[in-house]
């Protein structure tokens, strides 16, 4: 069934009984040739890649809880391509492009909102790092504007430009940046995948890996064994607990990172704004709603809440650039476990095991990367070959000490 306003239209006039369930409620089969553990938007945006672009069949997702229960859903919907690193800007700098052609491709309203990003400047060596980083993203056909501090003044008045603590000298915006309403990217994608025959399977939990002569035939899963030509671990920060079943060690560990939700307010905040001088960023919702988060809780954690200190923290930095949400009601806070690998990027590769892939390590920026972590994902599992833009996203860099990334 296509989405369209007239189908709107129609519904209405017909009492709402013709919509259907967004995708089946599939039932495990005994064997499928791609199976991708982790419901959340890179595993459901692998599975309809390789549908959809390789052409594949027999595909299966499986979900220990529901889709968009996991950070898929707990994000602060920021997108993004202002990356320094020339293994990492082409990759984000894809991603970015899907994101922009998402909504059609899907056909699923995922509320994508090119409202810009701006990354303060608080000192002159910042300027500096930002200018470079800001000619990469150029260099690597990525959008860069260095604003002055007049500039920002204009666009975003509210702003201390002056007699803050941390006066603002500037800032590197990103216009193409913006945000993405991130459940309903789960949705979007599962929808899209169901119907090319993709089975999303929840409430199924992998428990181990039936792994014969260093090869992976399979899973145990709560609702029982079910084999695959190809497995494909995409679970975020459930990452170290999942690979230990097949006895890997990765160079990942989980932590908590929290987000923040203010009461609705009328619209003051035409983009995301970054802090410059400690850990904070935020925009507004569609709801109006402030949307904030800063850094992680720094200890290991597998659960999906948090503890006060960073929340002072994170009130600290918004106090400090926008004194005027002091007075603002914090309506909600809420916790996800972030994958968070040694050198800050992501793994996409294929591990010792023979039909044993795996995708993790997106930190606390993979919600930007979903479309092109599905995308070159799929392209690995179709063609055990990796895609020219996740070449740098192999677990060689770390046994060969490679600082390029
Ligand atoms: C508070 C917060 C703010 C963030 N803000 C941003 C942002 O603004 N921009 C950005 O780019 N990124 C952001 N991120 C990071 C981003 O959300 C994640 O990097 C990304 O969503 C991870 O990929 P995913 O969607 O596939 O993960 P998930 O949605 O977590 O999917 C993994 C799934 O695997 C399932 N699973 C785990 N173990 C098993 C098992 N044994 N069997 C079956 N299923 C299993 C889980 O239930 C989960 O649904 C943020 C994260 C958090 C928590």
């Amino acid at each position: 069934m296509r989405y369209s306003g007239l189908r709107v239209i129609k519904e209405a006039l017909t009492g709402h009984k013709g919509w259907k369930p967004t995708w089946r409620d599939a039932t495990p089969q005994n064997h499928y040739d791609f199976l991708v553990i982790g419901g959340g938007g890179h595993g459901l945006a692998t599975a309809y890649y390789l549908a959809r672009n390789h052409g594949a069949k027999k595909i299966a997702v499986i979900e220990k809880g529901w889709i968009g229960g996991g950070n898929v859903g707990r994000n602060t919907t920021i997108v993004r391509s202002n990356y320094l690193l020339d293994g990492n800007e082409p990759f984000y700098e894809h991603s970015l492009k899907l994101w922009e052609g998402l909504e059609q491709d899907l056909n699923y309203n995922a509320m994508v909102s090119q409202r810009g990003i701006l990354n303060l400047v608080h000192s002159d060596a910042q300027r500096d790092a930002f200018t470079r980083r800001g000619n990469a993203m150029i260099l690597n056909g990525a959008d860069a504007d260095l604003m002055s501090t007049k500039d920002i003044q204009k666009r975003y008045p509210f702003l201390n430009v002056t007699d803050a603590r941390f006066p603002i000298k500037g800032g590197l915006a990103q216009h193409r940046g913006g945000t993405v309403r991130h459940d309903a990217v789960a949705w979007g994608y599962a929808r899209a995948a169901d119907q090319l025959g993709v089975d999303i399977i929840q409430n199924c939990e992998v428990l181990g890996f039936r792994i014969e002569s260093g090869k992976c035939l399979g899973v145990e899963t709560s609702r029982g064994y079910i084999g695959a030509s190809k497995v494909a671990s995409c679970v975020a920060g459930s990452s170290g607990r999942l690979m230990a079943k097949a006895e890997m060690r990765l160079p990942i560990e989980s932590h908590v990172l929290q987000a923040f939700v203010t009461e609705g307010l009328k619209p003051i905040l035409p983009g995301v704004i970054t802090f410059g001088a400690g850990h904070f960023y935020c925009s507004q919702s569609d709801k109006g709603g402030i949307v904030f988060g800063g850094d992680l809780d720094g200890y290991n954690s597998y659960a999906q809440r948090g503890n006060l200190p960073v929340v002072e923290d994170v009130c600290e930095g918004a106090m400090a650039i926008f004194p005027m949400l002091g007075r603002v009601r914090l309506l909600r806070m809420w916790g996800g476990i972030m994958d968070m690998s040694m050198d800050g990027s992501p793994i996409i590769d294929q591990t010792h095991i023979d039909s044993l892939y795996f995708n993790g390590g997106w930190c606390y920026g993979g919600f930007k990367a979903t479309p092109a972590s599905g995308w070159c994902y799929a392209h690995l599992l179709a063609t055990d070959t990796p895609h020219e833009f996740a070449t740098a996203f192999r677990f060689d860099r770390f046994a060969k000490g490679q600082n390029d990334r």
